[in-house]
């Protein structure tokens, strides 16, 4: 690739920023994740400014414009146009770190290249001007060009400063399908252990985007030993043997098989990541030599809830993710009140999350059996949909009649009107009882109103 002849189109108000500097007496330059995105065609979500102008004089440029200035004292001005934000940094050095993240003070420079030599990655190191045009000097452009995520400088002070960096690194090798050089690599794998200074919150974001990525198995395999770090449950899956014809992966490649085919939703992957965590404490062998793991799903909804919420992830999620994992084994019985029982207790929407992540499953097992597996999972998939078309009724909010239709009809507010409309719901979804009010009311007439008793008391 020749420096000279990228060219980089940005956005009108970018160019407004930059003149507006420029004709002030300053440079400016856009830098960091945008370049590389324009380079790398990638679509662009914030537009960063690298200016030698001081917070001060970047203030004043834009007086007239609505600013955010919580980030000054880092060297941040933020500038509102149309909407959008702008963040127009000053160049800057980090001075000593501290706590293995934070830089003990933020310095500012006159120099361009000691602002990108602060940066974690040459592809990340980058900045560029249409006077001035691509500033590459660790040859970022290279690096794209070639596939390669490389430490600015030295390896282990970069992740030492900052472990985070480490996250950063996998995150965007994972998502660019890119290759992580050498020397960075084996500086990862030395100091994952830094990791446990910095906040589950800023190892989870970029634990997501990997495990979203179009094929996470391969980071998730060459790093595990850093993911351990955060997810300890994940060590006794590796070379765990199943012993079993359906398998011919030990689990921990089964489940980086699976996650690789399941489509790309953080909670079906985050499900498939951790289906089989229990298998390795329920396995046995019977006297055949055959593996067994009973209950293994059950016991890992524990697990999986554990582990998420240790990370921080929100209730809801942890809840999806859990009946993901404890219903996983529960789609064998294909009968329609087998999966409509399954429905009740996950909801609809996410019957179809969890068929997808039975389809990951079946095609990460081994052939035995497959053809019939997934015949399997077409008529599941055929009745949730037929389930979902009916408007069919599954819980009792589905119902045609409610507690207080069958107060009117004079019994009396108590356990019996719970067991009554259970006893309803079970016969629409037996298909002996239509979800009609008429007919719903009938029933109840003809079963639990005496009309007898009823005279009597009047
Ligand atoms: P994306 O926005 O796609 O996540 P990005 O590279 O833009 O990727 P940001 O967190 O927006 O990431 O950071 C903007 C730029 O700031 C980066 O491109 C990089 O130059 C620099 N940067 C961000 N985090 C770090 C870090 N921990 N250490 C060193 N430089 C960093
Ligand atoms: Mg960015």
């Amino acid at each position: 690739m020749n420096k000279n002849n990228i060219v980089i189109d940005y956005p009108e108000n970018v160019r407004y920023i930059i003149n507006k500097l420029a004709n002030a007496g300053f440079d400016a330059y856009i830098v960091g994740g945008c370049v590389r995105d324009s380079i790398m065609r990638r679509e662009i979500h914030d537009w960063d400014i690298t200016t030698n102008a001081l917070p001060d004089e970047v203030e004043n440029c834009f007086k007239n414009f609505n600013l955010i200035l919580s980030g000054k004292k880092h060297g941040t001005v933020a500038v509102v146009i149309e909407g959008q934000v702008y963040e127009i940094t000053t160049f800057r050095c980090d001075g000593t770190y501290l706590d293995n993240r934070h830089p003990q003070k933020v310095e500012f420079t006159c120099a361009l290249e000691e602002d990108l030599k602060r940066r974690d990655f040459t592809v990340n190191a980058m900045a560029y001007s249409e006077k001035k045009g691509l500033i590459d000097p660790f040859d970022g452009g290279k690096d794209i060009a070639n596939g390669v995520i490389r430490c600015v400088g030295e390896p282990e002070k970069r992740f030492t400063e900052d472990a985070l960096r480490i996250m950063r690194a996998l995150r965007f090798s994972a998502v660019f399908g890119f290759k992580i050089d050498e020397a960075t690599s084996d500086a990862i794998l030395k100091l994952s252990g830094l990791l446990l200074n910095i906040s589950v919150e800023r190892i989870v974001t970029e634990f997501n985007q990997i495990i979203c990525s179009q094929q996470p198995s391969t980071i998730l395999d060459k790093y595990r030993s850093v993911f351990y770090r955060f997810i300890p449950e994940l060590k006794p899956l590796y070379g765990f043997e199943q012993h079993n014809r359906h398998h011919d992966k030990d689990v921990w490649k089964h489940t980086l098989c699976a996650l690789d085919i399941v489509e790309c939703d953080l909670e079906e992957r985050m499900a498939v990541l951790f289906h089989d965590i229990c298998k390795p404490q329920t396995f046995y062998i019977d006297s055949y030599g055959v593996g067994h793991f009973t209950n293994h799903a059950v016991l890992g909804e524990a697990t999986v809830a554990e582990i998420l919420t240790r990370l921080k992830y929100p209730n809801k999620f942890i809840k999806t993710v859990r009946e993901l994992v404890k219903y996983h084994e529960s789609l064998r019985d294909i009968r329609p009140t087998n999966l409509i029982r399954i429905a009740q207790q996950i909801g609809l929407p996410n019957m179809d999350k969890l068929l997808e992540v039975n389809r990951s499953d079946i095609l990460a097992q081994s052939d035995f059996m497959r053809d019939e597996k997934m015949r399997k999972y077409y008529e599941k998939k055929a009745i949730i949909e037929e389930l979902k078309n009916n408007k069919s009724c599954i819980t009792l909010k589905d119902m045609a009649l409610n507690g207080k239709d069958i107060m009117d009809l004079g019994i009396e507010n108590g356990i019996l009107i719970g067991q009554i409309l259970q006893t309803l719901l079970n016969e629409i979804i037996e298909k002996r009882l239509d979800n009609k009010k008429d007919d719903l009311i009938e029933f109840v007439k003809d079963n639990y109103t005496n009309p007898s008793v009823n005279a009597h008391s009047q």
